[in-house]
């Protein structure tokens, strides 16, 4: 019975590695890494370890993906006006404007509607505009001292992009960015992503961009969501690369529908999956309209 690599027989758990039954008095231990195998003590996992490593890794690697696949569907929570409560269109900056007095994205909507009524101030919390430049950035500053995840990644993106007056500096952008996915930032994971991705402030490193942008991906980053898709294309893995992009065009992205078409044409994937991913990205930009967005445009 020594060395089965099962858990249990006839609805009977038992160490996969000395096939001892398990009871009040033998506890087995799931293998945390696969959940496949149970074992009653460290020795026994120890002695079995060779012999289950291949299988292990395996369902690992299919635990990682079940995850990676199935989360982070859903925009992440900052891609909502705090105000009207729907999702931001995409590319957001275009769709909305960034109050440095709290920190949220308003959409265009809600911010013409107010000015309709003719309020000047931030529509959301109402405080005063800034006037200038050196006004915003002491407004993000502010947030940034009391740890606001989200003004320590803005602070992060004007130094990378030179903005309010500030010097190029990529360096402390990436500290900067780090400091706030610390703090939960899910857009930092992003801008962390393409820096290793890209080498930018850091030294290059491929894998670790990768690992952000999962992490990113699987809270519901678009952004992280279509640059894994991107990154699976280079490798030509084509069925890695459609799931990815088919989240992101589900979530609104326009730009994953472009690859699929291209991966369509090229007899990579079915006619039912460009047809999915053309409709559900219909369907995300539906959800995305309303009265006031459109008076708007
Ligand atoms: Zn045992
Ligand atoms: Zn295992
Ligand atoms: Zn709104
Ligand atoms: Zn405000």
């Amino acid at each position: 019975m020594s060395c089965v690599p099962v858990a249990e027989v006839d609805g009977i758990e038992i160490c996969a590695s000395c096939g001892k039954q398990g009871s009040d008095i033998i506890k087995l231990k799931n293998c945390t890494a696969c959940h496949l195998v149970k074992y009653c003590g460290t020795d026994c996992q120890r002695a079995h370890r060779k012999l289950h490593k291949k299988a292990c890794k395996e369902r690992a690697a299919e635990l990682k993906d079940e995850q990676l696949y199935s989360q982070g569907h859903e925009r992440q929570e900052g891609d909502f006006c705090p105000i009207c409560t729907l999702p931001i269109p995409l590319p957001m900056h275009e769709h909305s404007g960034f109050m440095g007095c709290c920190m949220k994205r308003v959409c265009k909507g809600c911010n013409s509607a107010a000015k309709n009524r003719g309020m000047h101030d931030c529509p959301f919390c109402r405080a005063s505009k800034p006037k200038n430049d050196a006004d915003t950035l002491a407004m993000v500053q502010a947030r940034v001292e009391k740890k606001d995840p989200d003004a320590i990644n803005y602070l992060g993106e004007m130094y990378f992009h030179e903005k309010f007056g500030l010097q190029k500096d990529t360096q402390k952008a990436v500290a900067l960015w780090e400091e706030a996915a610390e703090l939960g930032s899910i857009r930092a994971l992003f801008n962390l992503g393409g820096s290793y991705d890209g080498g930018y402030g850091v030294q290059l490193d491929k894998a670790k961009g990768v690992e952000f942008y999962t992490k990113g991906a699987m809270q519901g980053c678009v952004l992280s969501r279509y640059a894994l898709g991107q990154e699976e294309w280079e490798k030509r893995n084509h069925e890695r690369a459609l799931r990815h992009f088919l989240i992101s065009a589900k979530m609104g992205l326009k730009a994953s529908l472009e690859p699929i078409k291209q991966m369509f044409f090229a007899g990579l994937t079915t006619k039912e999956q460009y047809a999915e991913a053309l409709k559900g990205y219909q369907d995300a930009v539906e959800e995305t309209k309303s009265h006031d967005r459109d008076e708007a445009k």
